[in-house]
């Protein structure tokens, strides 16, 4: 058995020295090598190509170097194969760190400090305690339930939207469309952490936005398409939004002169809330590896009907 990984080299190094120490019985290559393309069963890659994978005929498993698959051109790959998305500790440790630094950001109006400082204009805000302000999270999968539990002790009310329902300790659950309903009008800051789906494509629009309270604030760390563009922004020049921060944009990296370079509400970082850490990727994908060989569970398996 043999995984092709075709992802980033500098990266490529670690791995190839986890699977050296850790599992010598799994073959490992990459493209600088030369391989029998009959022998590999397992692919790590991040946008594999229709033409790679064509080349792979006993192709098993695909696995995704990122949290996404979104990235995964489905109709170029053969119904058997079997498709698993990154989980390993790094990628929920960032994103904590991001989405608690983006909430207290908009909790604590920095986006408003940040106007007023260039101005040289001293004004205070008035303080709203953090069991005031309603925290909104979409997507209650890996991130979001590490999200919403680092969220918890600063005392903000809590709420979370999912596909299927989901009891979370400390916070108010909603599912399905008829959730979304009930979910949106208590979001005082909402996080978007929803794969992307065609359910859930343009999912931030004029429509769901503006049942947000007014003067709420989005922040989006799911992806980039999730948004719709122009809603975002007349929903904020109109005042019912009141920030946005976003880590993720369609498309990337944002081209000069796109509005969100530029708009005074909006606070933007090219797609860093968290990264695979190279070391438990390749940890983590040995263990599925073992896992799918035992006919077990593979951590991450993406139902391909369903998209995530
Ligand atoms: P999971 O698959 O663990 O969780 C997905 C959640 O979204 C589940 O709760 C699921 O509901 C819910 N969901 C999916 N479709 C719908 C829908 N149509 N309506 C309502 N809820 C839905 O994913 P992760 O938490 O691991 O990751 C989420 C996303 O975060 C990734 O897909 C990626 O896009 C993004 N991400 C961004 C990063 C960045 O750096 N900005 C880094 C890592 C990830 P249910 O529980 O019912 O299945």
């Amino acid at each position: 058995m043999t995984l092709l990984y075709t992802s980033d080299p500098a990266r490529g190094r670690i791995w190839r020295a986890i699977f050296a120490e850790d599992a010598a019985d799994i073959g490992f290559v990459d493209p600088s090598q030369s391989y029998d393309p009959a022998a590999i069963r397992y692919l790590a890659a991040w946008a594999p190509s229709a033409e790679l994978i064509a080349s792979l005929p006993n192709l098993e498993v695909l696995f995704s170097i990122g949290a996404g698959i979104d990235q995964f051109d489905m109709d170029a790959l053969p119904p058997h194969v079997r498709v698993v998305r990154m989980i390993e500790p790094g990628i929920a440790a960032g994103m904590v760190e991001y989405a608690t630094m983006a909430v207290l950001a908009l909790h604590r109006n920095l986006i408003d400090y940040r106007e007023a400082q260039k101005e040289a204009r001293w004004a205070p805000i008035k303080l709203t305690p953090a069991g005031e302000r309603r925290i909104g999270v979409m997507g209650l999968g890996n991130l979001g339930r590490a999200v919403l539990q680092t969220l918890q002790p600063f005392g903000f009310a809590l709420s979370g939207w999912s596909r299927s329902a989901h009891a979370i300790n400390g916070v108010d659950c909603h599912a399905g469309e008829d959730g979304l309903k009930a979910f949106l009008p208590g979001c005082d800051i909402l996080i978007c952490l929803l794969p992307l789906t065609d359910e859930t494509r343009g999912i931030l629009c004029r429509n769901t936005l503006s049942q947000l309270p007014r003067g709420a604030a989005v922040i989006n760390v799911g992806r980039g398409a999730h948004l719709v563009k122009h809603d975002l922004l007349s929903l904020l020049d109109e005042g019912h939004l009141s920030g946005a921060v976003l880590d993720v944009t369609e498309p990337e990296p944002l081209p000069a002169g796109h509005p969100f370079w530029t708009h005074p509400r909006i606070m933007l970082t090219p797609h860093v809330a968290s990264m695979t850490r190279p070391d438990g990727a390749a940890r983590a994908l040995i263990a599925n590896i073992r896992r799918f060989a035992e006919g077990r569970p593979m951590d991450g398996e993406v139902a391909r009907d369903r998209g995530y």
